[in-house]
């Protein structure tokens, strides 16, 4: 079968790799999307950081580069590993793609699974990757959705789900009001559960295009644009000069920090959701003051099952955020080169990694 695999830093290819057989516990997937993400470009343009160098292994999988990429992905059952007996060929299915020790609790009570030493993904820190016509998956991480769901709006729950693990940080209720900093995918998908959950979204953004992405989607009741208005008085003008229950930043850019900061209510919560490769210059003396609670969120725990719910309710409609669609051969030159050098035209780029569909 075919695969995009990374070798290194701006090293990945498309190669032709042996397919993969379901091992005991296993479920076989014919990939049918997958999303490029940010951290892929990430890995593309400063890694390796999830990914294993060639000497240097996995911790968990002991895999070395070349690993398979691709974590955002939809597919169909086509094989059962020995003792999976509550899934069926045809199935259709998106993956929650973690490597997690053998040893770490994974059940439905677990809340804390998503941290455990040497936690990393599939498609990025070995066991296969859905930027690959097939996977195997261990059950665990298989979720089953319902076919009424699209396949390609499917890959999209594994973002839409990190959004809900951010709106759930931030105890966010129906009627709160929400400023969101960033309007590129993660604040998109943040923005989509909000409304889906009865809460009023503010969201600031530089980029016309994405603020008028926000606005098409239904996921922001208003955008600001912080080089012309003042977001946070902006904020305050249409909440009865209160500020906002809940902030989610999703930029890592400092100024947006300190605008968050600003337009919170005393006891706001404020939660990060962006990875920051470098230290905030914060004002501690605000958050004691307005007793504001800042959060960090990762990724998702035991949040697929709702997130899944909200879709095929039809509480959240994925398609608007669906910019692009690309087989295997233009990962690269066409999906890396449009979310690098012109990423306000794009929200997510769907690779077909068999070329059905497009
Ligand atoms: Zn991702």
């Amino acid at each position: 079968m075919r695969a995009a695999r990374y070798y290194d830093n701006r090293d990945i290819r498309i190669e032709e790799i042996e397919d993969p057989t379901p091992a005991a516990g296993e479920v076989l997937i014919d990939v049918a999307w997958c999303g490029i993400c940010g951290t892929d470009l990430h890995e593309y343009l400063d890694g390796p950081i999830f990914c294993p160098t060639h000497d240097t292994p996995t911790s968990l999988t002991g895999e070395t580069a070349p690993v398979t990429m691709g974590h955002e992905f939809s597919g169909v059952v086509s094989g059962l590993g020995e003792g999976v007996d509550d899934l069926a060929v045809g199935d259709h299915v998106v993956v929650e793609p973690y490597i997690i020790g053998d040893d770490v609790e994974t059940g439905p009570e677990s809340r804390d699974y998503h941290l455990s030493p040497g936690m990393n993904f599939i498609g990025l820190g070995g066991a296969g990757g859905g930027l690959a016509e097939k996977i195997a998956v261990k059950r665990r991480w298989v979720h089953r959705i319902d076919p009424s769901i699209p396949l390609d709006q499917a890959a999209l729950i594994e973002p839409l789900t990190v959004g809900y693990h951010a709106v759930e940080r931030s105890d966010a209720k129906a009627g709160d009001v929400a400023l969101i900093g960033g309007a590129g995918p993660i604040g998109l998908v943040t923005a989509a559960v909000l409304k889906a959950q009865g809460v009023t979204v503010i969201m600031s953004e530089l980029s016309e295009l994405r603020r008028q992405k926000a606005l098409d989607a239904g996921v922001a009741d208003h955008v600001v644009d912080p080089r012309s208005e003042d977001v946070a008085a902006k904020v305050r003008e249409l909440t009865d000069g209160r500020g906002a229950d809940v902030a989610f930043e999703c930029t890592s850019v400092q100024v947006v920090l300190d605008t968050l900061m600003d337009a919170l209510r005393p006891r706001g919560v404020l939660v990060v959701a962006s990875i920051w490769g470098h230290k905030a210059d914060f004002d501690m003396h605000r958050l004691v003051m307005k007793e504001i609670d800042l959060r960090g969120t990762i990724a998702y725990v035991n949040n697929h099952p709702a997130t899944i719910t909200l879709v095929e309710e039809g509480k959240i409609d994925l398609a608007p955020f669906i910019t692009g669609k690309i087989g295997l051969d233009g990962l690269v030159d066409e999906g890396f080169d449009t979310l690098i050098n012109r990423n306000e035209t794009a929200v997510k780029i769907l690779v077909s990694p068999s070329g059905e569909g497009l």
